[in-house]
């Protein structure tokens, strides 16, 4: 594993995510459609995902953003903006788009639903009581989440 992954995987810790509760998203996506889905699967097709050089570079530059905003070492208005996830502001979807695309158009539809249900680990990064920001990494949970449940579906296709 080099560098750009290993800061990638472990970024996502420190900031309070883990590889299980992104595959418990994919679980909550994908259960009415694989009765036999297990959280093994889920696991293993995050891993997968999280293994894509584009997923990796969404991970840090997201993460960057919202720690500097944390940190109040943005300049202004950006840093307003990021501070109180503006809801016109956008970059932080743009971002994960480049997550969502990698597979294919099943994964906006997984993205749209998942974003608006918040269930998890979404609930937890939504809530703006933290004191911490996660105005982008919300959105690369969730694109994560929405990638996995896609390359999952194109799996489960091939083989059933
Ligand atoms: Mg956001």
């Amino acid at each position: 594993m080099d560098e750009v992954e290993l800061r990638a995987r472990e970024w996502l810790e420190e900031r309070g995510v883990t590889q299980s509760d992104i595959a418990e998203l994919v679980y909550f996506l994908q259960k009415k459609y694989h009765p036999n889905l297990d959280m093994q699967d889920c696991m293993e097709n995050v891993d997968r995902v999280l293994a894509k050089r584009e997923v990796q570079n969404a991970i840090l530059s997201g993460i960057q953003l919202d720690v500097l905003a944390e940190q109040g070492q943005l300049q202004e208005p950006l840093l307003s903006i990021i501070q109180k996830d503006e809801g016109l502001y956008g970059v932080d979807e743009i971002l994960a788009f480049s997550i969502v695309n990698i597979y294919g158009s099943i994964g906006f539809t997984n993205y749209g639903y998942i974003d608006k249900e918040k269930p998890g680990i979404l609930g937890f990064l939504n809530d703006k009581e933290s004191g911490m920001c996660h105005t982008f990494l919300d959105d690369i949970v969730g694109a994560i989440a929405a990638a996995a449940s896609s390359r999952l579906a194109h799996r489960a296709q091939n083989t059933e």
